[in-house]
């Protein structure tokens, strides 16, 4: 048997880092990661056998926990009837019509296979739609990694403590106005100066890649009038947040409390793929009738809507009822209320920001005591102190994200053994973090 440590020596001398996505390769908090043979419910077990409480799910698909019966037996049939076809298949327009079923304004619906390229596409419509090249997006929100949207990225382009990425034309770049997130005088500032220039906004429902940063009270609205004020299109990227935040995302939890905003287009992932590789986007009619083949705004994929990632994500969808969603809210409450006990009694400063079900901590004395409402602010966290946290936590059995700018996923399956095994580990970590 091979020990983790042996396992990434080999991996870094084939992939990069070891790693097919960066935050995995624990450039944060250093240490071994763990390389994973399997994953049930709300645990994963390493190469060297050691079972950990997960409370990264998959970076967010996992909603049901890992290995869900009835999602996986629903691939295994697929699987057996072809893993791909390059034509259309039905399930594809079933999934499409309850990703609209649970969010209307997504009239029209496109499979892709990544948040990445549905982000990307989104950005392209919104130029195509318009005529227009300049998109504004906001400081520490996180839409993948295409060249025009990684300017001031949350997730890993924070983690590694970068201001952008190399490889990426200065052109492309200046087509990208970042603003600062929960500012709406910086918003209206840069519509007056250029508003017949910018084809969209695109902002994450509720920020989760600078840490959990909701948008303050009438924040989202506020972008949906000056957009509409300026001819520009409200893009509101769900790929973390839909179908996670609430039945129909994180908009539709903002409806639910008087928030009402109705954006012209949506990005899904994650949960919409029930742990495949499965992304969408959608919108209004009159824009998303502009894509390819009925439109002018071309994208294609050999894999989109594949049959394996269309049928985990319709199944997903299915068992995700109301129930799934309010065992989630009150499950986070209670996850959320012992982490705070546990950090006051060991007298770390903090602050515990949370959208809906998903959280995260922002530790030390900087992050402001209202809450965090912006990635200065996020910045301004004790990344030592979490990197301690982390590491105790770990060690105790419990897989946190490996770096402070992340969302933590809780599932339907976090039952009680897996809070116990979460309060349990609590104490030692948080000691550890006031040392830190
Ligand atoms: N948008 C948001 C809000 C995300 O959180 C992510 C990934 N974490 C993406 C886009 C990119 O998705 P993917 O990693 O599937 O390309």
């Amino acid at each position: 048997m091979s020990t983790n440590s042996e396992l990434f020596d080999e991996a870094r001398s084939v992939i990069p880092g070891g790693v097919d996505s960066p935050v995995r390769a624990y450039g944060n908090v250093g240490g071994v990661p763990r390389f994973i043979e399997r994953a049930s419910g709300p645990w994963l077990w390493d190469a060297e056998g050691t079972r950990y409480l997960d409370l990264v799910c998959t970076w967010g698909p996992a909603l049901l926990g890992h290995s869900r019966p009835e999602v996986v037996s629903a691939v295994q049939s697929a699987a057996a009837r072809g893993l791909s076809f390059g034509a259309p298949t039905a399930t594809e327009t079933e999934l499409a019509e309850e990703v609209r079923r649970r969010v209307p304004p997504a009239e029209r619906v496109r499979f892709v296979s990544t948040g990445t390229e549905a982000t990307m596409t989104a950005i392209r419509l919104a130029r195509g739609a318009t005529g227009r090249d300049l998109i504004i997006k906001f400081a520490g929100n996180y839409h993948g990694h295409s060249d025009g949207l990684l300017a001031a990225a949350g997730s890993g382009v924070a983690t590694a403590g970068l201001p952008g990425s190399a490889g990426v034309p200065a052109g492309v770049t200046a087509s990208t106005l970042v603003l600062p997130y929960n500012d709406e005088a910086a918003l209206r500032a840069a519509f007056q100066a250029r508003g017949d220039e910018i084809a969209g906004v695109i902002v994450e429902a509720s920020a989760a890649n600078m840490g959990v940063v909701p948008p303050r009270p009438g924040f989202n609205a506020a972008i949906r009038r000056i957009t509409a004020e300026h001819g520009a299109l409200m893009i509101v990227d769900e790929v973390l947040t839909g179908f996670r935040c609430g039945p129909s995302g994180f908009w539709g939890f903002q409806q639910d409390r008087q928030e009402s905003y109705r954006p012209d287009l949506f990005t899904f992932g994650k949960v919409v793929g029930g742990g495949m590789p499965l992304a969408a986007l959608g919108g209004r009619a009159e824009v998303m009738d502009l894509l390819s083949p009925t439109g002018p705004v071309y994208q294609a994929g050999t894999l989109s809507g594949n049959p394996l990632a269309t049928i985990a994500g319709l199944t997903t969808l299915q068992l995700a009822d109301d129930d799934v969603y309010e065992r989630l809210d009150e499950r986070s409450e209670a996850w959320r209320g012992a982490l705070a006990e546990a950090l006051e009694a060991a007298g770390v400063p903090f602050v515990i920001n949370n959208a809906s079900n998903l959280f995260s901590v922002f530790m030390g004395e900087a992050p402001a005591r209202d809450g965090v409402a912006d990635y200065e602010q996020a910045q301004a966290q004790s990344a030592e102190a979490y990197t301690a946290f982390f590491h105790a936590m770990l060690d105790a059995g419990v897989n946190l994200p490996p770096s402070c700018f992340e969302a933590w996923f809780l599932s339907d399956a976090h039952d009680e053994e897996a809070f116990e095994v979460f309060s349990d580990a609590l104490p030692g970590a948080c000691e550890a973090a006031a040392r830190a």
